[in-house]
Order: C-alpha cells, then sequence, then structure tokens
C-alpha cells in the first residue's frame, strides 16, 4: 500500500512557486494574493492565517483583511472593488463561509473573474466546462488532481467515482478528471445522498474520492481490493484521549480501508496542503497572465 504524500507532493509544488516568483520578480513583478475574512471564526482563521504566512514564505505580496462579523454587504462589496483595482494584488479570496448578512454569490461574482483565484466566479465555472486553458480552476479538486498525477496513478481509462457534487470539490473535480489530457480522461461518476445503492457505486471504482464532510463515511466495503482512495474531508471530531480532547478525520475509515489499497491519502497531511499549494499556483498563474 502507497501512502500518498500530500505534505512533501506540495513541498515540491511550492518550491516550483517560489522559483516562479524569484523569476517574475526578477522581471519587476511580485505575485500578490489579498485574502479576506469576515467574522472571526476560529477554522476560518486558520486557513487564512495558513495561506498567508505561505505566500510570504513564497516570496509573494500577501494581504490580509480581518473584517468585523457585522460589516455589511456594501462595506465587503467596495473592498472587493478596491482589490479588483489594485494593480499590486493578482488574486482575491474572500473566506468562506460568511456571516449570514452577505450575499456570498454576489460577492463571487464581484471579483473580476481574472483575480479569482477560488475559482468560483460563474466565468471560471464556465471556462472550466468549455475547457479553456486560461480557467482559474478551485484549488482542491486542481490539488486532487496534481495529487494523482504526482504518485503517479494512471487517471486514463479508469473508473473514477467521485463521492460529494458540491461546486467546491466534487462538481469541477469531475470536469477536470473527465477533461482530455495528463491526469483526466477518465471515466467519472459522481455519486451524491440521492444516489441508490451507493456502496456499490463506490465498490466500481478504480479511483474513490471522498469529498461529502461525514467522518469515517468511506468503510471497507465500499472499496474493491486495489483500489486508489483519495480522502477530501476535514471533520473534527471528539478524540477523549488526546491532549485537545478532539482529532481531525477524513471521510475515508483509515484504519480499515487502508489495507485494502492499492494507494490512499491520509488525513490530515492529503489532499489538505495541496489546496494552499494550488491557491499559489492560481495566483502566480493570475499575474503572469496579467501581464507579469
Ligand atoms: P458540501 O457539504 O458542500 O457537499 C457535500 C456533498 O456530499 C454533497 O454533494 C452531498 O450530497 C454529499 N453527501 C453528504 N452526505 C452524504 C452521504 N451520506 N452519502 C452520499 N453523499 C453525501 O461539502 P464540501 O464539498 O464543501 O466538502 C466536503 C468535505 O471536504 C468536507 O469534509 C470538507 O471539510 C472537505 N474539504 C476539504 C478541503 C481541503 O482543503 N482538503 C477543502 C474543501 C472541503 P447532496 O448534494 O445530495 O446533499
Amino acid at each position: 500500500m502507497q501512502l500518498i504524500d500530500g505534505k512533501a507532493i506540495a513541498a515540491q509544488i511550492n518550491a516550483e512557486s517560489r522559483a516562479a516568483v524569484k523569476e517574475l520578480m526578477g522581471r519587476g513583478v511580485t505575485p500578490g494574493l489579498a485574502v479576506v475574512l469576515v467574522g472571526a471564526d476560529p477554522a476560518s482563521q486558520a486557513y487564512v492565517r495558513n495561506k498567508d504566512k505561505t505566500c510570504r514564505e513564497l516570496g509573494m505580496y500577501s494581504e490580509k483583511h480581518e473584517l468585523d462579523a457585522a460589516t455589511s454587504q456594501a462595506e465587503l462589496l467596495a473592498l472587493v472593488q478596491r482589490l479588483n483595482a489594485n494593480p499590486a494584488v493578482h488574486g482575491i479570496l474572500v473566506q468562506s463561509p460568511p456571516p449570514p448578512q452577505i450575499d456570498e454569490r454576489a460577492i463571487v461574482e464581484a471579483i473580476d473573474p481574472r483575480k479569482d483565484v477560488d475559482g468560483f466566479h460563474p466565468v471560471n465555472v464556465g471556462k472550466l466546462a468549455l475547457g479553456d486553458a486560461d480557467a482559474l480552476v478551485p484549488c482542491t479538486p486542481l490539488g486532487c488532481q496534481r495529487l494523482l498525477v504526482a504518485a503517479g496513478i494512471e487517471t486514463r481509462g479508469a473508473n473514477v467515482v467521485v463521492l460529494g457534487r458540491s461546486m467546491i470539490v466534487g462538481k469541477p473535480l469531475a470536469m477536470l478528471l473527465m477533461a482530455k489530457g495528463v491526469g483526466g480522461d477518465a471515466t467519472v461518476t459522481v455519486a451524491h445522498s440521492r444516489t441508490r445503492d451507493l456502496a456499490a457505486v463506490c465498490r466500481g471504482a478504480d479511483i474513490l474520492i471522498a469529498a461529502i464532510g461525514q467522518p469515517e463515511f468511506v468503510r471497507a466495503d465500499m472499496v474493491r481490493d486495489g483500489a486508489v482512495v483519495i480522502d477530501v474531508g476535514i471533520n473534527r471530531v471528539a478524540a477523549p484521549d488526546s491532549p485537545k480532547g478532539s482529532k481531525l478525520v477524513g471521510d475515508v475509515a483509515f484504519a480499515e480501508v487502508a489495507p485494502k489499497c492499492r494507494a490512499i491519502t491520509p488525513v490530515p497531511g492529503g489532499v489538505g496542503p495541496m489546496t494552499i499549494a494550488m491557491l499559489m499556483q492560481n495566483t502566480i498563474a493570475a499575474c503572469r497572465r496579467a501581464g507579469g
């Protein structure tokens, strides 16, 4: 069984990003990312901190905007517009989920699609569906695909089951894997909460990708011998024995599934680090397209 080390693969990609940043800076351009957080959700704060830190480590320009939980839609829109107009900022990310008074869809649509490094703007969703090379693609699906390629897992002709159909993970991932080319050309099935006989559908997968947000949902009887399993899930569950009283688990019951697999990602240390690495790559790509 091969344990796919997302941390090591992300570190390699970050090294490539660092070199790309250096090269761009040699030409007088510094890729810049602005991350916006509304409110004080601890998990979101940790994500935003991590993104800001990685940006700086790679030599990029980083702006972190932490706004009060009571920020209005108009105030947030005004900030997005300022960032759209700022030539030092090539990527804009508004951390999800925002507080209830914020219309997230309207905020995403206000971001200049060329700076939409999360890949959630309808223009980028459309470009991905069309197979346009200049689409900005959501970071987690992009990270899953890169992980498969880097781990030497052939997707061409493979039966892939994507468990979950969200716009953040499942749906864009299915589009990436069915696209023509390296890391694509798969026969993709997307399963969700309405799928009949889910276990049998999952057992049909050469590559099973779980993105449902249900702790340890995928059990051994849902996985065929020799399958590759990518676990996107990040779930905090109670763990009375650990010093923190809680721990992170994926959507896959790792201990019982891993022995059946040809390859599997751990949680943490699998898809998670790839997401930030791909955010940095998207920001560099946006900078290059802006003329950097
Ligand atoms: P969503 O809640 O938006 O979507 C969950 C999807 O899973 C839905 O399509 C839902 O089906 C499906 N689903 C839920 N329960 C079941 C079930 N019992 N059986 C079958 N399908 C089910 O989640 P996200 O896509 O945003 O996130 C999924 C997981 O990935 C979460 O654990 C999240 O924390 C993690 N994540 C990790 C990231 C990373 O960086 N590693 C980044 C983003 C997310 P339906 O549509 O029918 O309701």
